[in-house]
């Protein structure tokens, strides 16, 4: 088994105000990253600058960061943070601006990086410490050492380096409160793809097993409920948090793998939100480890204790109908990407592009 996770995490209710120590020794100025509104919609920024302006750090906000976050926004705000001075960084959001906040923090200590260098990790100095505020219960970000970042080509790509992973991250449920029900469904189902493409991961071990049913067990009845159109209340909102941060502890230790890759491909062509773009392909996942693996799939049911049949239901109520259409000829053009792809072959069974095909065949073909 190996498990690496250096974050130190705070989860629960007043996170940051009981934590403000960690804001006040992170050091003298700061940058805070986020997207267009959630951070205030959350009340999370506001608690974040109460406890900044208590302990006398000055601070500016850059609120550019879109879903999806692409490369060039995170170099404007490290360039901002740079000309600013910042010492660190404060992430706050969903996982796009906790992502850019990562990528920022790179551009901040490393303000004349250009977009091939911050790929290849050619990265001079280390990025800035990074604190992070968590508004969604899905990415789990706040554990993990990846951003996922759109390029200047429109592609997403992954990017793991240890020097990603946050110094702090902060969970508050409530700041989850103001997630509209659409998007409280599609993060949460982004959870259960985490876990469940830990689980049947190449490189799945006791300690993601672990987190990653713990994380299924503890999602499954707020997700439920969230699916049945129910307002949730604190504890299932804290329950879909928890769950993210395991979901997070999951992947940290094996990455994803097919459905989240191929999930990319629609959020980039299709804009579809990440968590359904992945959950998309995950009754396909189960598909074929049942036919690869039975044995694991089995195993993974039963540690789960929920029958498949119950689980594939819960993924059907929480995604919305499908309505993109695909040609044949769009579906060929754009296999060569899932060719010799390691998250493809993460997958703890063999997946070949003719099966990804006809997967995609399957589901989006036009008549
Ligand atoms: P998101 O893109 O961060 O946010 C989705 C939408 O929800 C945004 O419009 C956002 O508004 C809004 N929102 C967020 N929190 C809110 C709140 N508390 N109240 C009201 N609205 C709120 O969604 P996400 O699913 O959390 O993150 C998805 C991104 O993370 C994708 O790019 C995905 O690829 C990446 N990801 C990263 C990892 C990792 O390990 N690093 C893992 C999986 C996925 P604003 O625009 O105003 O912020
Ligand atoms: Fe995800």
């Amino acid at each position: 088994m190996k498990h690496y996770m250096p974050v130190r995490v705070f989860c629960g209710d007043g996170a940051v105000e009981k934590n403000a120590a960690v804001f006040a020794g992170a050091g003298e100025r700061c940058i805070l990253i986020t997207g267009k509104s959630s951070a205030v919609r959350s009340g999370a920024q506001a608690d974040v600058t109460g406890v900044l302006e208590r302990n006398g750090i000055p601070y500016c906000v850059f609120d550019g960061i879109e879903p999806n976050p692409t490369l060039s926004s995170c170099a404007a705000a490290g360039r901002i943070a740079h000309d600013f001075g910042a010492a660190f960084v404060v992430g706050i959001g969903g996982g796009s601006a906790l992502d850019a906040a990562k990528a920022a923090a790179v551009f901040a200590a490393n303000p004349d990086l250009d977009e091939e260098r911050f790929y290849q990790k050619r990265w001079e100095k280390a990025p800035l410490p990074i604190l992070l505020v968590g508004t969604t219960a899905g990415t789990g970000s706040e554990v993990t050492k990846v951003s996922v970042l759109t390029d200047s080509r429109g592609k997403k790509h992954s990017i793991h380096d240890d020097r990603l992973f946050a110094a702090a991250a902060f969970g508050d449920p409530k700041y989850t409160a103001s997630l509209p029900l659409p998007v409280t469904l599609s993060t949460g189902i982004d959870v259960l793809a985490h876990c469940a493409e830990s689980y049947f991961n190449r490189s799945a071990d006791e300690i993601s097993r672990a987190f990653a049913v713990r994380g299924i067990r503890l999602l499954y009845a707020p997700l439920l409920a969230a699916a049945d159109g129910s307002e949730l209340g604190t504890e299932q909102r804290a329950a879909l948090y928890e769950a993210s941060i395991l979901g997070g502890l999951a992947i940290c230790g094996t990455g994803t793998c097919f459905p989240h890759n191929v999930g990319y491909y629609l959020t980039e062509n299709y804009r579809v939100p990440h968590g359904i773009a992945s959950a998309r392909f995950l009754p396909a996942l189960l598909d074929l480890v049942r036919e690869k693996d039975p044995a694991y799939a089995e195993r993974f049911f039963r540690e789960l204790g929920i029958e498949r049949e119950r689980l594939l239901r819960l993924i059907d109520l929480a995604l919305p109908a499908n309505d993109i259409a695909m040609s044949e000829e769009e579906i060929d053009a754009a296999l060569p990407r899932w060719e010799n792809n390691n998250s493809v072959r993460n997958t703890c069974c063999e997946v070949t592009a003719a099966e990804i095909r006809a997967i995609l065949v399957k589901q989006f073909q036009k008549n």
